[in-house]
């Protein structure tokens, strides 16, 4: 419940005299208190406490309810938590912004129990799109319905129903598999497909009784609207523009919705950084940037010199990191390994971007004083990255504090876990990823080699390593609470627990889903903790998730998300 204070000028002398002797002689009138709460504040000095008083956009006190009482005045904004907990925002430390927003323009079909629920989606999505905006989506599969409509032709409903709640805006649906697509009509008329198109080499218009299309295009049938779809994107400046704004701001309001306070944005172009840029200036990043920028060694010398920034906006923007990526993934047997693949003894995986390239960014990134932050998931991909790192590492000039990273750093030479410890080189890792690939790992790697190398999370932490947390959105989920569940509990679908050696503890999981993701971007004096003087990035949840029974963690809902103060997101159940 939030209320706000509306003391007659008598009680307001009071309470600011009583503020000046409780709190001390220059205890500031709170511009924000959250009282009576569990605050949990990933600060070894004071660990817990009850409430928590806010000025401006930092903390400046974090106490018992009584001793943050003495800076409530007649201005403040009191929250009664109600003994729910707060803890400091979650930080996203790997993820993709602009491909979140992405994501959420398209429409994602893939849980959708019938026909009538897509048509459905659609017809939402075409209220919010401007004249003649594409609408897409992917993932619908009509095995996954529980009926199927009458009028179908081969087992697929035909246009009409998605025609008439999207009269002007051409849509277009992807099937799972990738090998078929549904048309509406206006996407019809724009690929120029009528009764009297023939099918091309490869494809299938798929037609009713009549000869009309029914809007199923089979394989390279699909090519006919992708072309449209082309066409449609070649646009102007300002259309462009405006479409970027509107991913950052669906992008926002995910992250908003899930405690998301901070983003660490792995890989973005100049431009882009140029586009965020402006928003910082405006006022419209919705949550705090930590930019990794990525571009070729001669763009990067040109431009490293005027790019790197710090706290732009009242603290929103901050570029001063380096992103490069050395091998694939695992799963499409990308992954660089110092061993065959198991199901796949003839390939060990390979190099993606050549190391010597990648050893000319570390020289520039250690002149122009950046963090270097390089994607490496196979065991012999973080090797590779380590011995780079050291050459450099070792020469740093005195002094320096590169805090370089390695994204993801999936499986790692027992051997090599001691030197990221050594060289000070974090792990930048996603809890979630161990639960999503945990099925499959064992197959690629053998069961011996996935228990040593895999999700190393206890033994980089046993080491000193600092590890963070993240979900690599939109590869997953962006929700920190099913991230922070994986890496406490390794449960996968089944009920089985994935590798369970290498849990961490639920206070543990905190620090690398808030301190460690702040120390990943030098922001440990600023963030990461509920600590008088820092940014006042606060996130309330409904449920205590360091002391709840484990199966109930993923049940715990956001129910505010504060950023600098200001309350960014209230779920409908904060509402008095
Ligand atoms: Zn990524």
């Amino acid at each position: 419940m939030i209320r706000s204070r509306s003391i007659r000028a008598p009680l307001a002398l009071l309470a600011a005299l009583a503020s000046a002797c409780a709190g001390g002689s220059d205890a500031p009138v709170a511009d924000l208190v959250l009282t009576n709460g569990k605050v949990v504040t990933v600060d070894d000095a004071r660990p817990e406490a009850e409430a928590i008083a806010v000025a401006g956009d930092r903390i400046v006190a974090v106490g018992t309810v009584a001793e943050i009482e003495a800076y409530i005045g007649e201005s403040t904004t009191v929250i009664d938590l109600g003994g729910k907990l707060a803890i400091p925002g979650f930080i996203e430390g790997h993820g993709h912004f602009m491909g979140l927003g992405r994501a959420k323009m398209i429409l994602d079909l893939t849980r959708a129990r019938s026909w009538e629920e897509i048509v459905a989606m659609v017809a939402e999505a075409a209220k919010a799109a401007g004249p003649g905006e594409w609408i897409l989506g992917r993932g619908w599969h009509q095995e996954k319905w529980d009926h199927v409509p009458a009028d179908a032709v081969d087992g697929v409903p035909v246009h009409r129903s998605l025609s008439a709640v999207s009269p002007n805006n051409p849509v277009y649906l992807m099937h799972a598999s990738g090998h078929a697509a549904f048309a509406n009509a206006k996407a019809l008329e724009l690929a120029g497909i009528t009764r009297a198109t023939r099918d091309p080499a490869g494809g299938t218009i798929v037609r009713d009784a009549r000869g009309e299309p029914t809007g199923l295009l089979r394989e390279k049938a699909q090519g006919l609207v992708d072309a449209a779809i082309a066409e449609a994107e070649s646009r102007s400046t300002e259309e462009a523009t405006a479409q970027m704004r509107r991913m950052v701001e669906l992008a926002g309001e995910d992250l908003l919705s899930k405690g998301v306070t901070s983003f660490h944005d792995a890989g973005t172009s100049f431009a882009t950084v140029d586009f965020y840029e402006r928003l910082a200036q405006e006022g419209a990043l919705p949550v705090r940037l930590y930019v990794m920028v990525r571009a070729s060694n001669d763009e990067l010398a040109e431009k490293l010199p005027r790019y790197r920034k710090i706290g732009v906006g009242g603290g929103y923007l901050t570029v001063r990191s380096i992103k490069r990526q050395i091998d694939g993934a695992l799963g499409p047997h990308g992954a660089w390994l110092l061993e065959p693949y198991a199901d796949l003894p003839t390939t060990s995986g390979l190099a993606l971007e050549p190391p010597e390239d990648i050893a000319r960014t570390a020289e520039l990134a250690m002149q122009h004083g950046y963090q270097l932050n390089t994607h490496a998931i196979g065991d012999r991909a973080n090797r590779e990255v380590l011995d780079i790192y050291e050459r450099l590492l070792r020469s740093a000039p005195k002094g320096a504090d590169p805090r370089w990273r390695i994204e993801h750093a999936q499986h790692v030479d027992p051997a090599d876990v001691a030197r990221f410890a050594e060289l000070g080189v974090i792990a930048s890792m996603q809890g979630i990823h161990a639960t999503s690939d945990g099925p499959w790992v064992a197959k690629r790697l053998g069961e011996e080699r996935a228990r040593k190398t895999s999700y190393l999370w206890r033994a980089f932490t046993d080491a000193g390593v600092v590890v963070t947390n993240g979900t690599d959105v939109p590869v997953e989920d962006v929700d920190p609470i099913a991230s922070y569940y994986a890496t406490v509990s390794r449960r996968l679908n089944d009920g089985s627990v994935f590798l369970p050696e290498q849990r961490l503890s639920r206070l543990e999981a905190l620090k690398t889903y808030t301190i460690n993701n702040a120390y990943a971007a030098f922001e440990e004096e600023e963030k990461g903790s509920l600590t008088p003087g820092k940014l006042a990035d606060i996130v309330v949840l409904s449920k205590d998730i360091l002391t709840v029974p484990e199966e109930e963690i993923p049940t715990a809902r956001v129910i505010y998300t504060i950023i600098g103060g200001k309350v960014k997101y209230r779920a409908e159940e904060a509402e008095p």
